[in-house]
């Protein structure tokens, strides 16, 4: 379908239930779901855990569902977000995984899991910023889709 944010073609319907839709756009990196409407007790959470900028960036299209940027992480590939101090200059940010040195696990405790130890670590010196438009880029980048 065309993606009421960016007005691309590239965006992409998910029927996760008869009654939940997932909405996402590779053109822009937008996404938004059945639940994702002012009153919805799924909203409302949603309001409560995101940063500041995914607030500030949220779009209301004219079925009154609420868009926002997508957040990926991928713990042995990659992530990526939508960082900045403001609306005005933030971009995607791409951090690719790194593998962690057998020698160095230890300093990569998983929580819930006590004795077992994270394999993979994200490489902030790898974050490469994108434009809202090159989200695919972003992607790409860390390796979810091809170059
Ligand atoms: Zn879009």
């Amino acid at each position: 379908m065309t993606c009421p944010h960016c007005g691309s073609d590239a965006c992409y319907v998910n029927e996760n239930s008869p009654e939940i839709k997932t909405y996402s756009c590779f053109g822009c990196g937008f996404t938004t779901n059945s639940l994702m409407k002012e009153g919805e007790e799924f909203f409302n959470k949603q309001l409560e855990v995101l940063p500041e900028l995914y607030k500030d960036m949220i779009f209301t299209d004219n079925n009154g569902l609420k868009w926002m940027p997508t957040t990926i992480n991928v713990p042995n590939q990659g992530m990526v977000f939508y960082n900045g101090t403001s609306k005005e200059n933030a971009k995607w940010a791409a951090v690719k995984a790194v593998k962690i040195a057998e020698e160095e696990k230890e300093k990569y405790p998983i929580k819930k899991k006590p004795g077992q130890f994270y394999e993979y670590r994200m490489d902030m010196t790898t974050m490469q910023g994108f434009e809202m438009k090159d989200f695919m880029e972003a992607l790409s980048y860390i390796g979810i889709l091809p170059e």
